[in-house]
């Protein structure tokens, strides 16, 4: 016995089996056999072509804020903007089916930006980080939701809550309380969730075409009514049809809003606090093609 161990490669394999069963047994897959593997194919993660972590490393934390040029010239953080989340219905124009996105085509968006590491922001991280240039979470994106529908309350929020994201509601005051929008009570339980109420009018009517005795009636007493309803300042707000000129502008600066919500067009080279720009998750994107989408429309220069 004792020749047959003073072989030395005898040794040698019984040095190698040794060594392979440690690994065996210390390798966290072994410690945690019981749990089934995660099926690949449910998993939906898409690389990114281009770096869109827009912290600055050679720019420190600034307490003065940035000037315009400055707020242009950071990375801008990709916004997607979600209307209705609902079953296309026979009904439902081509058109409107880009503003319709069904809620497995929702789930399926949400978990592929979460599967591929994304961070959700909210408004004063978004306005710290270009004003301040206040560092932002790695791959950071927002989710917004314009018109107070009530799927917001029913469908976004819970799927939102399911991935660790949160979300910005922007709700137009006239539809609280009636049918298929959401009540006071839903906001409410949404803002103490930690998601953000934005401004998004009173009845959706152009702030382009308003007169002077519009800006009470579509900004002052919306915003006075979703702090009553929240207990939290309203601070942000979202054109409707995300149409917006420059004489908005001080409008809203007058009445307390920090930062305003557009759509695609380019920002205003003198406001782009208040021209934020956000691309319209449309119904008829796979997850693939709304990154895809995210990454084309957010690059520098737009
Ligand atoms: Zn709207």
């Amino acid at each position: 016995m004792l020749t047959f161990f003073r072989r030395p490669f005898v040794l040698i394999i019984l040095l190698i089996v040794l060594v392979a069963s440690a690994f065996f047994f210390l390798s966290p897959d072994a410690a945690h056999s019981s749990v089934p593997p995660v099926q690949a194919e449910n998993i939906i993660t898409v690389k990114d072509t281009t770096d869109i972590k827009p912290v600055s490393e050679t720019e420190p934390v600034s307490e003065l804020p940035a000037d315009a040029e400055t707020i242009l010239a950071r990375k801008q953080v990709p916004i997607l903007c979600y209307h209705q989340l609902r079953n296309w219905r026979p009904r439902d124009s081509e058109m409107a089916k880009t503003y319709i996105v069904e809620e497995e085509d929702f789930r399926s968006q949400i978990k592929m930006l979460a599967d591929s590491g994304y961070h959700s922001i909210l408004p004063d991280q978004l306005y710290d980080y270009l004003l301040h240039n206040k560092p932002l979470p790695e791959k950071p994106v927002m989710f917004t939701f314009d018109d107070t529908n009530l799927d917001h309350y029913t469908v976004a929020a819970p799927v939102l809550e399911e991935y660790g994201f949160k979300g910005v509601f922007f709700v137009m005051t006239v539809s609280l309380g009636r049918p298929n929008y959401m009540t006071n009570a839903q906001v409410k339980e949404l803002s103490d969730a930690g998601h953000v109420i934005g401004s998004h009018t009173w009845d959706h009517q152009n702030v382009k075409k308003y007169t002077e005795a519009d800006w009470p009636t579509q900004i002052e007493k919306p915003s006075r009514q979703l702090e009553e309803i929240t207990g939290k300042p309203t601070e942000y707000f979202a054109y409707p049809f995300g149409l917006w000129n420059e004489a908005a502008i001080p409008e809203l600066k007058k009445r307390n809003i920090k930062a305003a919500f557009q759509l695609a067009t380019s920002r205003d080279t003198n406001e782009p606090l208040y021209t934020i720009r956000r691309i319209i998750a449309s119904g008829y994107w796979s997850p693939k093609q709304l990154h895809k989408s995210m990454i084309n429309s957010f690059q520098d220069g737009k």
